[in-house]
C-alpha cells in the first residue's frame, strides 16, 4: 500500500448504469484501493454482477473496497425485473424509463453520500447533479469522464464554431476549427443530437457545466497518447483533469483480474475453447472482431462482415451477436460458423468475450473495432493496428485519434453516426471491409505496427512509477488528502 492514502482517505464512486461506463470507472475505484484508499461503489444488483467479482478479489488481497447495492426501482418506472441498465438487450423503447428509474434513486444516492461521510466523491458524468450533492457536503466532487480529450476539443471546436452548418452537404467534409491537427469529418459523422439539437443535447450541456464546477476530471488516457490535445482542452474549458490510463491494464495485473472483468463465465469451457484455437495460430496472425458491449448489427450488416472475414483469408476471432426472429440470417451464421470451425480458420464468441485476455495473446495480429475508447485503449495497450468502423456516441472522432493523429489505424470508411440502440441505413459492403483489413494486415503496414508497439511502450510506462499516470494519482492523493487536512485543521479547537 502507498503512504498516499496515510489519512484514511474514505470516497465513494458513482458509475453510470452502463457496462463501458461502469468498467472503467470500477477499474479506477479499484486504483484507489489499491493506493490505500477506502473505497464503496454504489450500484444496483443488476449492474453489480458487471463487477462485483473483481471487487471480490481485491477485497481478498486485503483492499478497503466493497459494493453498497440499492435497488432499481424497476415496478415503480413500469420496467420488466431484471432491466436496469443501458445495454445491448435494453429495448430502446424501455430507456426513458430507465432515466426515471435513475431519478427516482437520485435521493436515495444522496442521502448515501451524506451516511457514508466520504472525504470525496467519484461520479460519472452522467450524473450532473453530484456537483451540488458535494457542494452541500462540502466535498470535492471528480468527474468521471469516459471519453478522451481529442474527442471532446472536437466536440467543443463543432459546439462552438458549427462548422457543419457551413458544409453544403450532408457529406462535405469540413474542418475542424481550432484543434492541433487538420482533422475533417462531415455532417452525416455527427451525433444526430448535434445536427439537430433536442433534449440530449441540453443534458450534454448540463454535463459540460457541471464538469467546470467539479474539482476536476478523471480520464481513461495518458500524457503521451494525446499530450496536444490534453493542454488543448485545459485551455478551452480551464478545468483540472488527471490522465490516468490505461486503466485496464494498471488494475488488471492478474490473469485472474482480466478473466474476472465483466460478464465472465462461470464455467470456463468457452474460454479454454478460443485459447486452445489461439494457441495454434502463428504470432500476430489473427484479427480480432469485435463491436464492444451496446451494438447489434442487422443481418444483412453480418452476412457482409461473414464474407468480408472468410474472403480476407485470415484468421480469425469475431465476437458476434444474434437477433432473434431473422430465421434465414440465423441459417446463415450457423453455416458459417460450421465453415470456419471445419477450416479452423476462424472462431465465433457468441455474446461476451474475455477480450483482455484475448488482446493479450501474441497470436492477435490486429482489431476490427467500432471505436469505443475502453477498446482503442485496451489496444493501444496491446500494441496492435486497427480498423476503424466508428458506429455511435464519440466514436466518430476517435476514429480521428487513431487513423489521422496516432496513424495506427486504416478506415473501412464508415459514412453514417447512429444511435447505439439503431440499425441506421447505413450498411458497410465486403468490399470495403476486406480493403481495410487487407491494408492492416499487409506487410507494407510494418510502420503501423511500429507505431502501435511504441505507443503499447509509451501506456505501459505511464503506469510505472515516474511515468504520467503514477504522478497524477499521487499528485490527485495528495491533493485530496491536503483537502481534508485543512478541514481538519478548521474544525480542531486551538488550545
Ligand atoms: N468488452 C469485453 N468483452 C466483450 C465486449 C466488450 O470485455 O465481448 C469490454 C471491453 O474490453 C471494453 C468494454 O467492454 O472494456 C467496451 O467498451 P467500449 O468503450 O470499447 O465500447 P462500448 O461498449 O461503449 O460500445
Amino acid at each position: 500500500m502507498g503512504k498516499e492514502g496515510e489519512l484514511n482517505l474514505k470516497s465513494v464512486f458513482l458509475p453510470f448504469l452502463s457496462t463501458s461506463h461502469i468498467i472503467p470507472l470500477v477499474d479506477m475505484a479499484r486504483l484507489f484501493a489499491i493506493h490505500g484508499i477506502d473505497v464503496t461503489i454504489i450500484t444496483t444488483p443488476g449492474n453489480a454482477t458487471v463487477f462485483q467479482k473483481s471487487v471480490d478479489l481485491d477485497s481478498s488481497r486485503g483492499r478497503s473496497i466493497r459494493t453498497h447495492l440499492v435497488n432499481f426501482p424497476a415496478a415503480q418506472v413500469g420496467l420488466p425485473p431484471g432491466i436496469e441498465a443501458f445495454n445491448v438487450d435494453t429495448p430502446p423503447e424501455m430507456a426513458p424509463r430507465i432515466y426515471m428509474g435513475l431519478a427516482i434513486l437520485q435521493p436515495c444516492f444522496e442521502q448515501l453520500f451524506h451516511d457514508l461521510r466520504p472525504d470525496f466523491i467519484v461520479t460519472d458524468m452522467f450524473h450532473p447533479w453530484t456537483v451540488e450533492a458535494a457542494a452541500k457536503l462540502r466535498i470535492p466532487r471528480i468527474m468521471f469522464h469516459c471519453i478522451n480529450y481529442l474527442a471532446l476539443s472536437a466536440a467543443h471546436a463543432v459546439e462552438k464554431y458549427a462548422p457543419h452548418l457551413a458544409a453544403k452537404s450532408d457529406s462535405d467534409r469540413f474542418v475542424l476549427p481550432g484543434l492541433p491537427d487538420r482533422l475533417e469529418m462531415t455532417r452525416l459523422q455527427l451525433p444526430d443530437w448535434v445536427r439537430s439539437p433536442n433534449q440530449y443535447t441540453e443534458l450534454m450541456k448540463t454535463i459540460k457545466e457541471s464538469e467546470k464546477k467539479s474539482y476536476g476530471s478523471l480520464y481513461n488516457s495518458f500524457y503521451d497518447l494525446e499530450s496536444a490535445y490534453y493542454e488543448h482542452y485545459k485551455v478551452v474549458m480551464g478545468t483540472k483533469s488527471w490522465g490516468i490510463g490505461p486503466v485496464s491494464l494498471w488494475a488488471n495485473q492478474e490473469a485472474s483480474d482480466k478473466a474476472a472483468r465483466g460478464y465472465a463465465k462461470e464455467e470456463d469451457e468457452e474460454e479454454e475453447g478460443w485459447h486452445k484455437w489461439l494457441n495454434t495460430k502463428a504470432e500476430s496472425s489473427v484479427l480480432y472482431v469485435s463491436f464492444g458491449s451496446m451494438n447489434r448489427f442487422p443481418y444483412s450488416q453480418l452476412v457482409e462482415i461473414a464474407h468480408a472475414l472468410e474472403d480476407s483469408g485470415k484468421d480469425f476471432i469475431w465476437v458476434v451477436r444474434k437477433n432473434n426472429g431473422d430465421e434465414e440470417g440465423e441459417i446463415f451464421l450457423e453455416e458459417f460458423e460450421k465453415r470456419v470451425k471445419e477450416s479452423k480458420k476462424g472462431y465465433l464468441i457468441w455474446g461476451w468475450a474475455p477480450q483482455l485476455l484475448i488482446l493479450e495473446n501474441p497470436a492477435i495480429g490486429g482489431l476490427v473495432t467500432h471505436c469505443g475508447w475502453n477498446t482503442l485503449m485496451e489496444s493501444v495497450n496491446a500494441g496492435l493496428p486497427m480498423v476503424t468502423w466508428p458506429l455511435f456516441a464519440e466514436q466518430f472522432y476517435n476514429e480521428k485519434l487513431v487513423v489521422d493523429v496516432l496513424k495506427i489505424g486504416v478506415s473501412v470508411g464508415a459514412k453514417e453516426w447512429r444511435n447505439w440502440n439503431q440499425f441506421g441505413s447505413e450498411v458497410v459492403k465486403r468490399e470495403d471491409i476486406g480493403n481495410a483489413i487487407g491494408v492492416m494486415m499487409s506487410e507494407e503496414s510494418e510502420e503501423l505496427r511500429r507505431r502501435a508497439k511504441t505507443l503499447s511502450d509509451a501506456a505501459k510506462r505511464a503506469i510505472q512509477n515516474g511515468g504520467s499516470s503514477h504522478n497524477n494519482m499521487k499528485e490527485l492523493i495528495r491533493e485530496l488528502n491536503q483537502i481534508k487536512l485543512s478541514k481538519a485543521q478548521k474544525t480542531t479547537p486551538t488550545p
